[in-house]
């Protein structure tokens, strides 16, 4: 005789075909949540999932709205014990445009090849929120009820920034109390590999600017006796790198332990050169005495967004009188952007020739870095989850860009266990042409899903 929880999970084992058939009509709705045009499209899924859900058995299913902004799809279940923990599902709903793609199959429209599911939205986002829709469905079917009390929450903007996310969180915050929250929309290092994200990179943006003269001047009557602000800008520049290039500026100490497990997130020269379309020959940066995952995920890195060196087609031989370059910084999980560019502001703001002021100020547009400690019973019951599901526990993992909801939640809900998992992989090309969604992971999240219900079912409110 099984036990509820095997039998939910036999239950889920067989049923990918039915899931695939559930995430093909979502995928064929064209939830572009950054063009207008697609505005009502983005309006008829969220109503169709909440139809769904009420199908399903879910209480209070409704879409939430607030003025100018797409809505959220809200539901609940909350008939377990009101002894048991209520645990928060997110994931959203909306998706990236697909204009000027070029997709092997029609975007809209879940095509099943091989190990693969193509389609806009099959792993970003919709086939997190489905892997649970499905799982939900079994629990619900085989054992009659949820081992504990379920609200969801699909957002319908997150694919232009969750803009008004936190609005919502203010509107509606019994459709966000809860006692742990499922994120379910980042990334598996690998399709053996499930990833817990614990960290996001924050971004600053600062422009320098230097002016020495009133005016353009002769570079052969000039040069080597007034200072050219375009060869000190490059210097300057420098000052913030190594030999290598990487950013020395504001470098943050790594805990041993997550470099030690960082080890087994397959980020190798192979595919790091794939991913990031290296030429045959060039090499990626050496690892030294860090993981590349510690280089691309807890460290400040720098970028040069645009400069007003002298253009193509503007070349004449004259010292110019005024540069300026604009320089985007990664900011480290932990770091603010305040200590980073008080960092920046102090190394370069120093050693200039004799009357030459910099002029450095900090662009609008920046985010926050975030930094979480997974620890607690909760993680431990996910971990039991995942090694039922996937052989083993999830592996800690980041994100070297920002992604606006996971700071908010991280900024809002500091507090709660905060479980970031996904079922997207490193071959699943998130917004951009014949994005997929790994049929192993897929099936692999929904058991998941089946054990970390119970799992979490057995925590103490
Ligand atoms: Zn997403």
């Amino acid at each position: 005789m099984h036990s509820k929880v095997e039998q939910v999970r036999s239950k889920v084992d067989g049923a990918l075909d039915e899931a695939l058939k559930k995430l093909a009509r979502y995928v064929a709705v064209p939830a572009i949540s950054s063009d207008p045009k697609h505005k009502e499209d983005v309006k008829r899924l969220g109503t169709m999932i909440r139809d769904d859900l009420t199908t399903l058995g879910f209480k209070r299913s409704r879409l939430l709205e607030l003025d100018d902004a797409h809505p959220c799809v809200a539901a609940e279940w909350l008939k377990a014990d009101p002894s048991k923990p209520t645990i928060l599902i997110y994931g959203h709903f909306d998706v990236q445009p697909v204009a000027g793609e070029n997709w092997n199959t029609p975007p809209h429209e879940l095509v099943r090849k091989g190990d693969r599911a193509y389609g806009r939205g099959s792993a970003d986002d919709m086939g997190g929120w489905v892997s649970h829709l499905v799982t939900l469905e079994a629990w619900l079917q085989e054992a009659g009820e949820l081992p504990c009390n379920v609200k969801l929450l699909i957002e319908g903007e997150e694919e232009i920034g969750s803009p008004n996310l936190e609005r919502y969180m203010d509107a509606f915050p019994d459709a966000f109390e809860s006692d742990v929250m499922v994120l379910t929309d980042c990334e598996n290092p690998a399709v053996d590999l499930p990833g817990l994200t614990i960290s996001l990179r924050g971004l600053l943006e600062i422009e320098l600017a230097i002016q020495t003269a009133e005016c353009d001047v002769h570079s052969g009557l000039w040069g080597n006796v007034v200072p050219d602000p375009a060869i000190l800008l490059v210097k300057l520049i420098a000052r913030l790198v190594d030999d290598e290039g990487r950013m020395k500026i504001g470098r943050r100490p790594v805990d041993p332990k997550w470099m030690e497990g960082s080890k087994s997130i397959p980020m190798n020269d192979e595919t790091i050169r794939s991913g990031a379309h290296l030429l045959p020959g060039v090499s990626p940066l050496e690892s030294r005495d860090m993981t590349a995952p510690a280089w691309a995920w807890r460290q400040p890195a720098v970028t040069i967004l645009s400069s007003t060196f002298p253009a193509p087609g503007t070349e004449k031989n004259a010292v110019r009188h005024r540069s300026s370059v604009k320089l985007s910084f990664r900011v480290a999980p932990g770091q603010t952007r305040e200590e980073l560019f008080d960092l920046v502001n102090k190394e370069l703001d120093s050693g200039l020739p004799k009357g030459v002021k910099l002029e450095i100020s900090e662009l609008g547009g920046g985010a926050s870095s975030w930094d979480y400690e997974p620890k607690g019973p909760a993680f431990d019951a996910a971990d039991r989850a995942y090694v039922k599901a996937w052989g083993r526990p999830m592996v800690r993992t980041g994100i070297g860009g920002s992604i606006p909801f996971v700071a908010l939640f991280g900024k809002r809900f500091s507090n709660l266990p905060l479980i970031l998992n996904g079922v997207i992989d490193p071959e699943t090309t998130a917004h951009g042409p014949n994005e997929s969604l790994h049929l192993g992971v897929f099936q692999k999240a929904m058991i998941a899903n089946v054990y970390l219900l119970d799992e979490l079912s057995a925590l103490k409110k």
